[in-house]
């Protein structure tokens, strides 16, 4: 079926225009035609051919059918890699954005295929076969695990705040410092999370410096207040000329003027971290230093899934379960499944269970063996690369500028070459996700979980040589 038109001063032949049956039938495009359906690829090649006659019309010569099904193929494996894979982390940033937050580790992978994989018992009591409280084994051990009186789990942290001021001081001021209106990644923002859930935002205090007398000034100015809130200056530091009111004097003077002491919380540790040299503060003690209710999310240095979790006084958190907004905010079905998994763990001490954990608690010494291991094994196979001492980070708006100390492998190359190696090593299988810098790329050993060695070294090999 040939075509052919006039355009201004010359005629073009598109004749020579492939068919659509032709480029279908092309070796090249049968995995992409198993993995995306032949529907969705029809109008893939239609759309190239299209593009074909147009660029045809502007003088460019017709493509064969070869030409059309490789741009075809190679657009259909980019969008087969935009879906969600295991990839192997080496950046040294145990909680990356980009990557995921927490991952979550064998036993909760389990809880997963076993618990999720069917239908779960999830909003029933198995011992009456009545209607039970969805989410109630997670909430009953964060109480445990916190020493809170209350939880209730929703679908993240950003949730967790907005139902929090929502459902406790809409309509009314609630007093912040200055030093604490921070924005954390992903376009969340205190003040604007506040304005959305109809709570009052009453500043206090300057950038760096906020005294306890600046919160009694604006108590005395808003008669008022719900609440004073708190929050974790997660991912930044401040240094030099700063003050902060000790957590105890904020919750009395909280207490002594009748209104709530909330608490944004971020990371939600439920292990000590301050003891391992991490300053980021535990949940448990954030309910003892006073704060009437703590939202954290579940997936930074708690180590679980994505989550959110809000723990405190009972009728607080019955008051937050009560609203509306807590049905639309809540927790899905398989997060609250690895969620489970997860405070199981700690409820059992199987801390090594949780990946996140087992990253920031491994020893120097041992993160230098491991690499040290890697080096080892990348030489017996031809590639040479060095063993470096390296700064990771914990991430997820923890322990900011603080460096966590690590060890890697280091391979040197210049430009192109560096910039091809990094490309081979995120098209392989599994993914690997180095950090590249000037002349090197760098594997950080510490974010590595178990049984990742031997893939990584297959890898970097695989890269290597091209
Ligand atoms: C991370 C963080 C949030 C947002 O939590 P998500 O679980 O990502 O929704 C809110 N506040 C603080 C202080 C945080 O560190």
């Amino acid at each position: 079926m040939g075509e052919e038109e006039t355009r201004g001063t010359g005629s073009v032949d598109l004749r020579g225009i492939p068919r659509v049956d032709r480029v279908l039938a092309n070796p090249s495009l049968a995995e992409a035609k198993r993995k995306l359906g032949a529907a969705t690829l029809t109008r893939l090649v239609r759309r190239f051919l299209d593009e074909a006659r147009e660029a045809v019309r502007g003088g460019a010569p017709c493509p064969s059918v070869e030409d059309v099904a490789l741009r075809v193929a190679a657009h259909a494996e980019r969008t087969l890699r935009t879906r969600a894979r295991r990839v192997i982390n080496a950046t040294g940033v145990v909680l990356h954005t980009n990557l995921g937050r927490a991952p979550l580790g064998a036993r909760v992978a389990e809880a997963l295929a076993s618990s999720a994989a069917g239908y779960t018992s999830i909003e029933i009591d198995l011992a009456t076969g009545r209607r039970g409280r969805r989410g109630a084994f997670a909430e009953d051990a964060l109480c445990e695990l916190s020493g809170a009186e209350a939880a209730l789990v929703v679908n993240n942290n950003a949730a967790a705040v907005l139902l929090m001021l929502g459902a406790l001081a809409a309509g009314r001021p609630v007093v912040v410092s200055r030093g604490e209106l921070v924005e954390i990644g992903g376009g969340f923002r205190v003040p604007e999370v506040m304005a959305r859930s109809g709570a009052r935002l009453v500043e206090v205090g300057t950038t760096n410096k906020t005294r306890i007398a600046d919160y009694a000034c604006a108590l005395d100015a808003a008669p008022d207040a719900a609440a004073i809130l708190r929050v974790h200056q997660g991912n930044f530091r401040q240094v030099g000329f700063v003050e902060r009111p000790e957590h105890r004097s904020l919750a009395a003077l909280a207490r002594e003027r009748k209104v709530l002491l909330l608490e944004d919380l971020g990371g939600g540790a439920i292990v000590e971290l301050e003891p391992l040299g991490f300053s980021e503060p535990s949940v448990r003690s954030s309910v003892e230093a006073g704060s009437d209710v703590v939202c954290f999310s579940t997936d930074k240095v708690l180590g679980g899934p994505q989550g959110g979790a809000i723990v405190g006084r009972a009728d607080l958190v019955a008051a937050c379960r009560k609203d509306p907004l807590a049905r639309a905010l809540r927790l899905g079905r398989l997060p609250l499944v690895a969620l489970e998994a997860t405070l199981a763990a700690y409820l059992e001490g199987d801390l090594d269970a949780i990946p996140t954990l087992a990253a920031l608690r491994a020893p120097l010494s041992a993160v230098h063996a491991r690499a040290e291991r890697i080096q080892a094994e990348l030489a017996q196979k031809g590639v040479t690369s060095s063993v470096v001492e390296l700064g990771g980070a914990v991430g997820g708006g923890a322990c900011a500028e603080e460096p966590l100390p690590s060890f890697g492998v280091a391979l040197e190359a210049t430009g192109g070459a560096l910039a091809a190696i990094a490309e081979r090593l995120r098209a392989g299988d599994p993914p690997v996700l180095p950090r590249v810098q000037e002349g090197q790329i760098l594997f950080d050993v510490r974010t590595l979980l178990d049984g990742e060695d031997e893939p990584l070294t297959a890898a970097i090999v695989h890269a290597v040589k091209g």
